[in-house]
């Protein structure tokens, strides 16, 4: 490494801060380009606190809708002058460095800082103005808002004057390191308008021209300076617009480049799109198939006869009936000479699919074979042989089915339900197995099922190069799920409500959180709270129990005792999460909902409302949740717990939750593991820009279809600066 930094040589800079600039990733020339303002601080747009404190002021969360609580968890920007700077002794010695705030609005905020005092009593002068930027916390008894470590840019003289006159702040991220070495906005300025006169004249434009044109872009050596140096919030936006729709279009255009490759392959088994098992099933259903279930049903037919191996995601809300596509799909396998084989998340769902599959198939001459853990090694043996001979032509199971032991007899097609949590490791190891393949160079076609809806944005990001198939309407004559928020000091009117409903017949769940101690205390607790039901609550009813800690067998023998009704009230763990349908069941209470994620809770939700009768789900929760400004819990916990539940009881809708879950956790987290494969963009955020990634989508899929390998040399930039992203790995966006 060259020990030469080239910003070290800009007026104002030196070695010294060149080198803490180079540990906060500003080297070269173009990491100045690439660290634009996080924010902008617009004088005739910026709230002043007494609005903001105004906006904050909401007595009880749960009076209005979900939407508006959002504002609640996010953060704020305002330009104030301090008034007072007051230093306080804690225990133990600890300060604490209070500041209140002013911007002539008629009442002042606090900044409280509790490290780096020293610091901030040295820097925060009484009189001086800063720009102010935080997610407020605000306190309903002194009716203020508070900023705990709040970002925090002084704005001297000549700003200040700039601001008056209405000129835009940027607001850079500075850090503790550069404040230290007194790198000032001021500076950082000077230094991207001296690298901006340096490089702006080689930068090319890595995006085709016809976009350029087609979406009236700017050009990027345009939006770089329109983002350092806006004029206006327009010049902002036209600045963000065109470099999110750069750094989306490259990451789709590597998807589609993948996509492309992929197709390539003829190494997939083809199969006649007609299957006279499939027809002869579907003419005796009790029912008819919906509208989107037959279309994915094409869709999927269409592309395992073609060659290529099947690389598919099926999306579908709980209920939306996949079970019957995916069964149909695989007699589509059969009748071409195929083993189907179909994977469960545990083996209580392996077992329901089993039996619902060997009910619907038993007239159509098909073998049904299960593969889980928990068999006899007699079972498995037997299990084993059926499926190396071929005699097995589905075969269900759990993750046994993926062990290197078992061997497959022409197998043509690989069904993976209830994958809302398929990770990239997973599909690693799905295109392994793809690979490994068992018949004479035979790529299995694959279909991923997800109960979990997945945002849009995210199946075109994160399942980018999967093909998909969304079934987004549900069997007719479906009632919708009523669902209530209820607090605990009422839930005895639940509970008495669950009684009518069993005296009409029904059954009901009783499902709640475990805190994973240890698996002895877990287990006590799940029998103590069983035995407080059936001996206190329902002493009359037969309650059962099923916990996680269960062997797979008593799990079945109690799910199948609450199928035959042997059971009125089942109190459970989240085991019950996915998949089992009891259709007698219509009242799910969850209690300390407030516990669960917004996917699980839909999860949990969608085991009622599978028979025709009208099913309902109350979330049971602590009365102290009911006010935002409880003493008990971060406020930020609070607003997200009740944006969750309202979100529930408004809508059913799996797509729907699904977005508020991604705009509550964002997009790394919703997918269960930080580790989702996600890459990290710059400008673009997944939860906010649906449209740009559509449109970026679409036209890198475009240009894709029309020249594969981006040799025409009107492409040749775009190609170079692929090949560039490919090559460096971790961001989408190139300064050449
Ligand atoms: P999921 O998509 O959650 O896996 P299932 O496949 O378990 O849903 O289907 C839920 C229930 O709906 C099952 O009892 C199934 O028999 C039934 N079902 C599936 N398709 C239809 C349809 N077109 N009309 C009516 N009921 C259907
Ligand atoms: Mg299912």
């Amino acid at each position: 490494m060259s020990d030469v930094l080239p910003l070290q040589f800009i007026k104002g800079v030196g070695a010294r801060r060149a080198e803490v600039l180079a540990k906060e990733g500003l080297t070269t020339p173009s990491d100045v380009l690439l660290f634009v303002p996080r924010g902008y601080i617009d004088r005739s747009a910026v709230p002043s606190i007494a609005a903001l404190q105004e906006s904050m002021r909401v007595p009880d969360l749960w009076v209005g809708s979900a939407d508006i609580l959002t504002r609640v968890i996010s953060e704020v920007a305002f330009v104030a002058t301090v008034v007072s700077v007051r230093e306080q002794t804690l225990g133990r010695g600890r300060k604490v460095l209070k500041a209140s705030i002013s911007d002539g609005s008629g009442t002042v905020a606090s900044l409280m800082f509790w490290s780096y005092t020293e610091y901030y009593k040295r820097t925060l002068k009484v009189g001086d103005s800063y720009v102010v930027s935080g997610r407020p916390d605000y306190d309903s008894k002194w009716n203020q808002l508070t900023f705990h470590h709040p970002e925090l840019e002084h704005i001297d003289e000549a700003q200040q004057e700039e601001f008056r006159s209405g000129i835009i702040l940027p607001n850079y991220r500075l850090t503790q390191g550069m404040r230290n070495a007194g790198i000032t906005i001021r500076l950082l300025r000077n230094i991207v308008a001296e690298v901006l006169e340096r490089t702006l004249p080689d930068i090319v434009d890595p995006l085709p021209a016809y976009l350029i044109k087609k979406f009236s872009f700017v050009e990027k050596a345009l939006a770089f300076r329109l983002l350092h140096f806006p004029s206006s919030l327009s010049d902002v936006d036209a600045g963000r617009k065109r470099m999110k729709f750069e750094e989306l279009f490259f990451f789709e255009l590597m998807l589609a480049t993948r996509h492309a490759k992929r197709r390539e392959k003829r190494s997939g088994p083809v199969f006649a799109p007609r299957s006279a098992r499939a027809r002869a099933l579907v003419d005796q259903l009790p029912f008819e198939l919906t509208a989107a279930q037959r279309r994915v049903i094409h869709e999927i037919v269409q592309d395992m006869s073609g060659g290529v191996p099947m690389n598919r995601l099926l999306q579908g809300d709980v209920g939306s009936g996949k079970t019957i596509v995916a069964l149909l799909c695989m007699l589509n396998a059969v009748d071409n000479g195929h083993q189907a084989l179909l994977m469960a998340p545990t083996e209580i769902l392996a077992e329901q699919h089993v039996n619902t599959i060997r009910a619907l198939a038993q007239d159509h001459d098909v073998k049904v074979v299960q593969l889980v853990g928990g068999m006899t090694k007699k079972q498995r043996d037997a299990a084993l042989r059926e499926i190396a001979s071929g005699d097995a032509q589905i075969v269900i199971g759990t993750h046994a089915l993926f062990e290197a032991t078992v061997e497959y007899r022409n197998l043509g097609l690989i069904v993976i339900d209830e994958q809302h949590r398929f990770g990239v490791a997973q599909r690693a190891e799905l295109r392994r197995l793809g690979m490994n393949s068992l018949d004479g160079g035979v790529t299995p076609h694959i279909l991923v099922m997800s109960a979990t809806p997945i945002p849009r944005t995210l199946s075109m990001t994160l399942y980018g190069d999967l093909d998909v198939s969304v079934i987004d309407e549900l069997p007719k004559h479906r009632k919708p799920i009523e669902t209530h928020i209820v607090f605990e000091s009422k839930l005895d009117r639940v509970l008495l409500f669950v009684r009518e409903q069993v005296a009409l017949g029904r059954q009901a769940y009783i499902v709640y959180p475990l805190v994973e101690k240890s698996d002895k205390v877990l287990l006590k607790s799940a029998i103590d709270h069983h035995q407080k039901f059936q001996d206190e609550v329902f002493p009359d009813l037969k309650v059962g129990l099923l916990h996680g800690q269960m062997k797979w067998i008593e799990k079945e023998t109690i799910m199948r005792a609450f199928l035959k009704r042997e059971y009125d009230v089942l109190v459970a763990t989240t085991v019950i999460e996915v998949g089992i349908d009891v259709p007698n069941a219509t009242v799910m209470l969850i209690e300390n909902a407030e516990r669960f994620g917004l996917a699980q809770l839909h999860q949990l939700r969608g085991r009622v409302g599978r028979g025709a009768e009208q099913s309902y789900c109350f979330l049971a929760t602590k009365d102290h949740f009911r006010y935002a400004t409880s003493s008990k819990g971060s406020e930020d916990e609070r607003a997200a717990c009740v944006v969750r539940l309202k979100t529930m009881e408004e809508t059913t809708d799996g797509f729907k939750i699904a977005e508020a879950d991604l705009s509550i956790r964002g997009p790394g987290d919703l997918l269960g593991t930080r580790q989702s494969g996600l890459p990290e963009f710059r400008f673009a955020n997944l939860v906010t820009d649906g449209p740009i990634i559509e449109q970026a989508r679409d036209e890198a899929f475009a240009l894709i279809a029309r020249d594969p390998g981006l040799k025409q040399p009107e492409h040749t930039r775009s190609r170079e600066a692929l090949v560039e992203i490919f090559e460096g790995g971790t961001t989408f966006m190139t300064v050449a």
